[in-house]
């Protein structure tokens, strides 16, 4: 039936597929389209494409930015973008620096609250990939501080636990234009998961249409019909295309599917259509 998904994440951040394993699971999947929106990073967009061309899968070069607006954070995606573009590139550089420089002062800051973790090990947990709040929780579980993944953030991870550190906030107007100036598509994820009743979603789209935001995450693993619904409505009323995707991490949101969520996820080929237009 034509499915498509435009939000997914390999083990180049904090999925557990590599890109050709998570391609030929959407060949099994009969996907007809997939775009790979891995965390401030797109080292993993050459394999997947590489592998999606030998399927007869059409790929999407995509990545998931963390932004800020009004100091809070938000996830806003790239989709369609050049991968060469220098601008882009350059920016994903700095955003990594970042992230390493937060990391490492987790770690310092849990060895000071006698949670013995390391860099190197946290390094090997995320092989290579970017490192995120995901790879501590599942070092944090192999080292026996927490049972599973919940109590790990709970504990430990969660914005109020005294061992996060909030990451640098990248400017919403900067990572609009970044992925513009890539020849990309930029898009508000999953805009139900900040938080926010449905007045303070139509504020931030406002807010971000202004800076230039290109799209909305209509369809998602997580939404409610009504929600789908309503986001539909804001993206008509402010001129917005929607996008739509899973979230897909492999076995760390072992009840997300690839293309079908949580069951009846459905992201009809037409999106990605009319992301094209
Ligand atoms: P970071 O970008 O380093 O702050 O880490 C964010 C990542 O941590 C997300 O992409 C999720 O994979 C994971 N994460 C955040 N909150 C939770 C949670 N409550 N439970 C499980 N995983 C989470
Ligand atoms: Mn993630
Ligand atoms: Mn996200
Ligand atoms: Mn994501």
């Amino acid at each position: 039936m034509n499915k498509i998904d435009l939000h997914t994440h390999s083990n180049f951040s904090d999925g557990t597929f590599s890109p050709k394993e998570l391609l030929e699971y959407a060949k099994v999947k009969d996907l007809i389209a997939v775009a790979l929106t891995d965390h401030d990073t797109i080292e993993g967009l050459e394999e997947g494409e590489y592998i999606a061309n030998n399927l007869g899968i059409e790929f999407i070069n995509g990545v998931e930015l963390s932004i800020g607006v009004d100091s809070k954070e938000y996830h806003m995606l790239g989709l369609m973008f050049n991968r060469k573009c220098v601008g882009l590139q350059k920016t994903l550089d700095i955003l990594q620096a970042q992230r390493k420089d937060r990391n490492m002062e987790m770690v310092s800051l849990f060895r000071k609250n006698n949670v013995n973790i390391n860099y190197e090990d946290l390094e090997s947990t995320a092989k290579g990939g970017i490192i995120t709040r995901a790879h501590f929780s599942e070092l944090l579980i192999k080292n026996n501080y927490a049972k599973n993944s919940k109590e790990s953030f709970d504990k430990y991870l969660s914005i109020n636990s005294k061992t996060y550190i909030k990451r640098s906030m990248f400017d919403a107007k900067l990572a609009i234009e970044t992925i513009h100036n890539a020849g990309g598509i930029s898009i508000l994820a999953h805009p139900y998961r900040y938080n926010l009743n449905s007045t303070e979603i139509e504020e931030l789209i406002i807010k971000l249409k202004k800076m230039g935001l290109g799209g909305i995450e209509a369809i998602y693993s997580s939404h409610k019909p009504s929600e789908e619904a309503f986001l539909k409505r804001l993206a008509k009323k402010y001129n917005l295309k929607i996008s739509g995707g899973s979230d897909f991490h492999g076995l760390n949101k072992p009840d997300i599917d690839l293309g079908d969520g949580f069951g009846n996820l459905n992201v009809p080929s037409d999106v990605l259509k009319i992301l094209k237009e």
